[in-house]
C-alpha cells in the first residue's frame, strides 16, 4: 500500500464514525459533568481531566480483527480517540512502532523487548500526545497553542500544529539540546529559551494564557495528550496478540505515557479485549531528578517539587508533575515500583546496547535498561519475565561520544590494526 492510500483509509475512519466520548471526569474528585465538545484545561480542583467513552458502544462498533486489519499508526484506534471530525485529524505519516528483542546486550534467556518510539514523526513518542492535542485544539477552534518543553514535546507540537495551520509559542530551558531548539523553530514554532527549568517555563505559559488567550498544551493541563499516549497501550496489546507483558519499564517525566497506558488497559479490559492480567508498571527516573521515586518510597500520594533537578536524560527532567498521584496509583495498583538510576549508569547502558546490539537508545530509553539491570540484580523482577523497555525518542537527537580513530591516507596503512 502506498502512504497516500493508507492515509485515505485512516481518514475514512473519521469520516464514517463520530467519536464515542461521553464526558470528561476529574481525576481526583471524580466530578464527571465536564462536557465533550467544549474547551477544557484542568478540572475545578486543579487536576487533570480524563476523557470517558461509551465503551459498550465501542464494543459493538469494532472488533480486534478489524483494528488489526487497518493500516498502522496510532490514528487507527479511531474508536478510542476523542476527535470527532475528519477535518481535525492531523497526520504526518505515523507508523506502528516496532518491538525488538535485545540480544547480545542481555544475558541468555532474558526476554527483553525494546519498543522503539523514535520511529514516529519528529523522532519521539511526543508525536502521539501532541497530534491528539493539536487535532482537538483545531476541532474546538483554538488557534494559538503554547507550551513549555524539554525539547521533544515542543518539536512534536510545532510540527503537528504547523501542518494543521495553527500557531505555536514554545518555551525551553536554555540548556535544552540545541538540536531540539532549532528543530522546533524550523518547524514553525515561535521559540524562546528561558533561564530556568520546565516548570519555570510553565509559569510563563500560564500567565500568557491569561494575557494572550493561548491554549495551554502543557503536560496533563489539557485532556487530550493522555489520549494520544494511551495508544501506546493499545498498540502494545495488539502487537503482543492482546496478551500483556509481565513488566513495563517507563522513563517517567510528567507521566503522561504511564497514565495513558494504564487507562488503555482499563478500557481494553472493560470491553473484553484483554483479561485482568496487568504488567507491573515501573516508573524510571534519574537520580538527579526523582520526585516520583521519593514519593513512592515514602508511601506518599503526591510528589513535591524536586530541587536542583539534574540529568542529561532531558525528557525525564521534570521536577514536579501535576499527575503525580495518577502515576503513583498506576504503579502501586500494578504491583510495580519506582526506581532511580545513576547518571553514569544511563550513559554506560546507552553505549553498551548500541555497541553490542546496534540499537541506539536515547538516554531516557537507556535509563529503562539501567533500571531493568538493577531490578534483575536485586531480584525485584525475574529473568523469565517478559519485559518491555520504552525507548521514547531516537538516540540521534542527543550528543554522542566523540570518535577518535584516524587514518592518514598518505601513509602506508598497517592492516594489523583492524580488529
Ligand atoms: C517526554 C519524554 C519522556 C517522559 O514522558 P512522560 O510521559 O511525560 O513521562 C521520556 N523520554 C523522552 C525521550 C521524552 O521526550
Amino acid at each position: 500500500m502506498t502512504g497516500d492510500v493508507e492515509y485515505k483509509l485512516t481518514k475514512k475512519l473519521y469520516e464514517e464514525k463520530k467519536s464515542f466520548v461521553t464526558n470528561l471526569e476529574c481525576s481526583i474528585t471524580g466530578r464527571d459533568d465536564y462536557k465533550a465538545g467544549e474547551i477544557h484545561g484542568l478540572s475545578e480542583a486543579g487536576r487533570p481531566l480524563l476523557v470517558r467513552y461509551d465503551l459498550e458502544a465501542i464494543k459493538n462498533s469494532v472488533t480486534r480483527k478489524e483494528i488489526e486489519a487497518r493500516p498502522g499508526g496510532f490514528w487507527k484506534y479511531r474508536e478510542f480517540l476523542p476527535v470527532n471530525t475528519a477535518d481535525a485529524m492531523v497526520s504526518l505519516g505515523e507508523v506502528m512502532t516496532p518491538i525488538m528483542p535485545l540480544k547480545a546486550s542481555v544475558p541468555d534467556g532474558c526476554d527483553v523487548l525494546v519498543k522503539d518510539e523514535g520511529r514516529l514523526p519528529t523522532g519521539s513518542f511526543k508525536a502521539r500526545g501532541l497530534a491528539l492535542a493539536v487535532a482537538m485544539a483545531k476541532e474546538l477552534g483554538q488557534n494559538h497553542l503554547a507550551m513549555p518543553t524539554n525539547g521533544n514535546a515542543g518539536a512534536a507540537l510545532a510540527a503537528y500544529a504547523t501542518y494543521a495551520g495553527l500557531k505555536t509559542t514554545i518555551l525551553c530551558p536554555d540548556d535544552t539540546p540545541i538540536v531540539n531548539i532549532r528543530e522546533i523553530e524550523l518547524q514553525g514554532g515561535d521559540t524562546y529559551t528561558v533561564n530556568g527549568l520546565i516548570n519555570d517555563c510553565g509559569k510563563i505559559v500560564l500567565e500568557g494564557k491569561e494575557e494572550m488567550g493561548w491554549a495551554d498544551i502543557s503536560t496533563l493541563k489539557e485532556p487530550y495528550r493522555i489520549e494520544g499516549k494511551k495508544t501506546m497501550g493499545l498498540e502494545l496489546a495488539e502487537q503482543l496478540g492482546w496478551e500483556m507483558p509481565d513488566v513495563i519499564f517507563y522513563p517517567t517525566g510528567g507521566g503522561t505515557g504511564l497514565i495513558g497506558m494504564w487507562k488503555a488497559f482499563d478500557e481494553l479490559e472493560k470491553i473484553g479485549w484483554i483479561g485482568s492480567k496487568r504488567p507491573k508498571m515501573i516508573a524510571v527516573q534519574a537520580e538527579g531528578c526523582a520526585p516520583i521515586v521519593k514519593a513512592y518510597d515514602e508511601g506518599e500520594e503526591h510528589a513535591p517539587l524536586w530541587k536542583e533537578a539534574y540529568t542529561h536524560a532531558w525528557g525525564i527532567r521534570v521536577p514536579i508533575a501535576i499527575g503525580d498521584f495518577l502515576i503513583l496509583r498506576a504503579v502501586r495498583e500494578s504491583n510495580g515500583f519506582a526506581i532511580s538510576v545513576k547518571e553514569d549508569h544511563i550513559f554506560d547502558c546507552r553505549n553498551r546496547v548500541a555497541k553490542q546490539d546496534g540499537i541506539l537508545l536515547c538516554p531516557e530509553g537507556a535509563a529503562t535498561f539501567a533500571a531493568w539491570e538493577m531490578a534483575l540484580e536485586s531480584g525485584s523482577i525475574s529473568k523469565n519475565d517478559k519485559v518491555i523497555l520504552f525507548n521514547c525518542a531516537t538516540g540521534l537527537k542527543y550528543p554522542m561520544p566523540e570518535t577518535v580513530q584516524f587514518l592518514d591516507k598518505d601513509q602506508p596503512i598497517n592492516y594489523t590494526r583492524f580488529k
